[in-house]
């Protein structure tokens, strides 16, 4: 018996992967109904994900599709969130997870059984309706997101007590008509920060995003009008960016993203170019500090009564409205510290996924890292992975062994991401999937498939890196995934081909 700790993206596929392997899950929803980040709502609800309106998914639909469910092909190659909402919704009655469903239920605890050692199983109490119930199981997965619990470092912002104007978190920001007319500032050049400027832009008086470190800017649209991730995570892609030597695959990346216009001319580039901080996906902005609508500035030094200095800035600027787009806290607030443990937003997690310290490996943590990719797929592998090691189908290594590695990790992520905010989170998407995949024995063989079916170990190799792929052989093996393979450019394709030239009707 398997308890599921939310109903969202995670929550959804490892109720979904828990019955896969024979296991028996109960997933507890504390709100009224499935989605998680992805399920809209007018109105902010406590201790929730809130989403703006407008929000569309970073990622493509063929790579942020669940590995053997792919979106229906008339839905937009990039999807807005009710549409993400509706394919999860596919998602839970194809595979008949509702039933598995605890809706209106929250988590309160989580603490070990008194024979954990021998057993490994966990007590847990939850609430609906103001009722108390305890239950024990012998696995947990927590899937409860990370998105609930705003990071809002006022002590970082000198003079924000004195400020008349009015600020907020972009958690609470639901529709740009708040700032019609208002001169906006923008603090924090993330995903949020800048598609909340680029919307408050279209009504506002003036917009200024202020960013400390800057952030490289990625188009959806890629090359050839192609999804940029349907381009960039192939596995060629990914031998290059591992093997080249250091500092080649940033100078690459470097060139590859000011091609289209340069970050430095644009006062986007991020200060070491050399760390990879999640970059910024928007169509938007570069034509937005083009046309003067939003305008790049340093970090905040200090706030005064209606404005706002800049660090080596020399003029203050006047300032309406502060939206604070400065992320998310990662916490367990059901686990005790002992269990896991959130130092500088990093819990160490073997593969992100097992705190390393448990006597027995019946717990773990689905969806807490932020690859370069879709979370989708990651959230279903680990999902695969870890009802595997439930079932003792597979085995984790000695605690030394995922002790060492997890420090190590959180060495070369220093190295690599450096220590700032939530850059600790991040990990290489196609390495990391491989790796799980590997562990359950579905990571395709690109050698042995040039043997039998040259054609599709081509489009593996060359193509993206599509979650199907780990849907061809080994457990869970999915007929339709060398359909799915082969077809996943179709699927892109159409909703965009809506109307055809009489010139080239004839070669459709
Ligand atoms: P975020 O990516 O964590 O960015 C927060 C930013 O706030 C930091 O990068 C930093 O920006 C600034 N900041 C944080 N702490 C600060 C401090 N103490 N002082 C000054 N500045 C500080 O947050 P987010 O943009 O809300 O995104 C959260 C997650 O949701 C991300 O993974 C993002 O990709 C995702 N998201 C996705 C979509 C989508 O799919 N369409 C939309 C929105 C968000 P600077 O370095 O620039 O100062």
């Amino acid at each position: 018996r398997v308890a599921v700790v939310g109903a969202g993206v995670s929550g959804l596929t490892a109720t979904k992967c828990c019955l896969d392997e024979g296991l028996e899950p109960t997933c507890f929803e504390q709100s009224q109904d499935i989605g998680g980040v992805w399920r809209y709502t007018e109105h902010i609800e406590a201790s929730r994900p809130s989403l703006y309106a407008s929000v569309i998914s970073n990622t493509s639909k063929e790579m942020s599709a669940f590995s053997d469910f792919p979106f229906p092909e008339d839905f937009p190659v990039f999807l807005p969130n009710a549409q993400l909402l509706d394919y999860l919704q596919r998602y839970a009655e194809h595979f008949s997870l509702r039933e598995h469903i605890k809706l209106g239920t929250t988590v309160v605890s989580i603490r070990k059984h008194p024979d954990f050692a021998t057993t490994g199983q966990w007590n847990v109490v939850t609430e609906a309706g103001g009722k108390q119930m305890s239950h024990v199981f012998d696995a947990v997965m927590v899937c409860s997101g990370n998105f609930s619990e705003p990071s809002l470092p006022l002590h970082s912002f000198p003079g924000i007590e004195r400020f008349k104007g009015q600020y907020f978190h972009s958690r609470q920001y639901k529709h740009p008509d708040v700032f019609q007319g208002k001169r906006v500032l923008v603090v924090g050049m993330g995903n949020s920060g800048v598609d909340i400027a680029v919307e408050a832009s279209r009504v506002a008086a003036k917009v200024t995003i202020s960013t400390t470190r800057g952030s490289w800017l990625l188009s959806r649209v890629f090359e050839h009008g192609y999804p940029w991730d349907m381009v960039l995570n192939t596995r060629f892609m990914s031998l290059i960016k591992t093997n080249l030597p250091r500092p080649l695959p940033w100078w690459l990346m470097n060139y590859k993203l000011n091609q289209r216009f340069n970050h430095e001319t644009y006062g986007l580039q991020p200060e070491k170019s050399c760390l990879v901080r999640e970059p910024v996906l928007n169509d938007d902005l570069p034509s937005y500090i083009l046309t003067g609508r939003i305008t790049i500035k340093p970090g905040v030094k200090e706030f005064k009564d209606n404005s706002v200095v800049f660090h080596n800035y020399p003029e203050e600027e006047p300032i309406d409205i502060v939206v604070f787009c400065t992320g998310y806290n990662v916490s367990f607030p059901f686990l005790e510290e002992s269990v896991i443990r959130v130092e500088n937003k990093h819990a160490s997690l073997y593969k992100y996924v097992f705190p390393t310290h448990l006597q027995k490996p019946t717990l773990a943590v689905l969806g807490l890292i932020k690859p370069l990719g879709g979370i989708m797929p990651v959230a279903e592998m680990q999902a695969r992975w870890v009802s595997r090691v439930f079932k003792g189908l597979c085995q984790l290594p000695s605690q030394s062994v995922m002790e060492k590695e997890v420090n190590e990790q959180k060495k070369n992520q220093v190295r690599w991401f450096g220590l700032t905010f939530d850059e600790v989170l991040k990990t290489e998407w196609l390495v990391y999937l491989d790796t799980l995949a590997s562990f359950i024995g579905a990571k395709p063989s690109v050698l042995g498939l040039l043997c039998t079916d040259p054609w599709l170990a081509l489009t593996i190799f060359f193509g993206p890196c599509s979650p199907y792929q780990y849907r061809l052989g080994g457990p869970g093996r999915w007929e339709g995934a060398r359909q799915a393979i082969l077809t996943q450019w179709d699927r892109v394709l159409k909703p965009t081909r809506t109307r055809v030239p009489a010139a080239s009707s004839s070669s459709f």
